[in-house]
């Protein structure tokens, strides 16, 4: 079913979002971006004449009751986003009475589902390796699906519009819809958008594209760069993993973050890069500092010949022209992952070299998608993240997507 083409009127609808928003220690949100990203779904369900049940976990409480997590907090500013009075259900799972009684128009607020250990489903107590971990595995995974019964027993509809836990079969973004029947169960407004992003990356492509991959490690994206190198024109290759290359090629990196364990992998990447004809940048030249740290004195040097007790830790001018080259005549763009330790204000260069090309490129009719944790805190530094085609809210689950892997959360509600 399609959010848009259902009557949420007279109907209790629970929503599963992601509100698992940053805090200072007071309790107080610090980014209120995912609030923001849920609104459209929520607003639709109230402007129908439905009444609303909306569940998130936040943060890692681990299956345990721990009020530094709980969405109390931020009651509030729910409230103040939605424009209307918010109740709250200290008990994720003892929410009957309080659901029964919503009238249209009203919203009830569930305490953090993963104060449960069924949310996530995983036993607890018990390691992998201990004798008797299957049975507790198949205990708990009955648990998760009473747990996910009893959810879905407050509501006569069910909204999946969590996008960043969509990797995730947990009780409430994906067990929890086998209990609705296929016109009763959707996708909302974000995952919808979401979900079409990924599309466009990934099927209707539009070329030249140009894939952007950053960020410390070559390991932890290895799956999703030799996905992208049968879709790619260009595939850039920057941040910490320059120098993983860098030494595979015979190169000096001195202090530079380096995964001495990986430099096959990375050979292979460049041998793979060749047989299927794509256009692989490497850093070529960096800015080099003498420690991890803003006020470290720097020089520019070659990225494969960086002196001892230096460290690589952005880009360097060469470097970033040729990013900006294959960059701006590009149609279709990818981003994850930053070109240096951005977080540093005087190695914000390369970051920021990509993210002026990208802003220049979108101008000029490319789909630019940018996406995963540190690469969306770039555009935000830079003030440029309404000037890309698509900001994504997904870090793991966007990456999984882009793998080509199936969403749990999304392949549950079109079964
Ligand atoms: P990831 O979580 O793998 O996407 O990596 C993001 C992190 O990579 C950011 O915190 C950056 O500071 C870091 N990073 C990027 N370039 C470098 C570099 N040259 N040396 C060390 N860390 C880096």
């Amino acid at each position: 079913m399609k959010i848009d083409n259902y009557n949420f009127a007279g109907k209790k609808a629970i929503v599963r979002v992601d509100f698992n928003v940053p805090l200072d220690e007071n309790g107080h949100i610090t980014d209120d971006t995912r609030i923001r990203g849920a609104l459209p779904t929520l607003k639709k369900i109230l402007a129908d004449g439905g009444s609303l049940i909306i569940m998130s976990h936040m943060g890692k409480p681990k299956g345990k009751v721990n009020p530094k997590f709980s969405l109390a907090q931020i009651k509030d500013d729910v409230a103040k986003a939605l424009g209307c009075d918010v109740k709250f259900a200290p008990d994720c799972a003892k929410a009957a009475d309080a659901a029964a009684s919503l009238k249209p128009g009203e919203v009830l607020l569930l305490e953090n589902l993963r104060f449960y250990p069924e949310e996530e489903g995983k036993p607890t107590g018990i390691e992998k390796t201990d004798p008797g971990y299957e049975d507790a595995k198949k205990e708990m995974k009955a648990r998760q699906k009473e747990f996910a019964k009893t959810l879905a027993s407050y509501a006569d509809v069910y909204v999946n519009d969590a996008f960043g836990t969509a990797h995730r079969k947990h009780a409430s973004t994906a067990v929890i819809a086998d209990y609705f029947d296929k016109q009763d169960k959707m996708l909302g407004y974000l995952m919808e958008k979401e979900v079409q992003a990924v599309d466009n990356i990934l099927s209707d492509i539009k070329r030249p594209f140009t894939a952007i991959m950053g960020g410390s490690k070559v390991s932890t994206k290895i799956g999703i760069i030799e996905n992208l190198m049968d879709k790619v024109d260009n595939l850039i290759l920057c941040g910490g993993m320059t120098y993983t290359f860098a030494k595979a090629l015979g190169g000096n990196v001195g202090e530079s973050i380096c995964e001495n364990d990986k430099l096959d992998l990375a050979l292979d990447i460049i041998k793979k890069a060749k047989e299927k004809g794509v256009n692989l940048v490497l850093g070529t030249d960096c800015v080099a500092a003498d420690a991890f740290s803003n006020d470290a004195n720097t020089q520019i040097c070659p990225a494969n010949n960086i002196p001892e007790g230096w460290e690589g830790l952005d880009a360097g001018p060469e470097t970033r022209k040729a990013f900006a080259k294959v960059i701006l005549p590009a149609k279709t763009i990818l981003w994850n992952g930053p070109a240096g330790v951005f977080e540093f204000d005087n190695f914000t260069a390369g970051s920021r070299a990509i993210a002026d090309a990208i802003v220049e490129a979108t101008d000029n009719g490319a789909f630019s998608l940018v996406g995963g944790g540190d690469s969306v805190a770039c555009v935000n530094k830079f003030g440029v993240a309404d000037r890309v085609s698509y900001v994504s809210t997904g870090g793991g689950a966007l990456l999984e997507a882009i793998e080509g892997k199936v969403l749990p959360g999304v392949a549950a509600v079109k079964e």
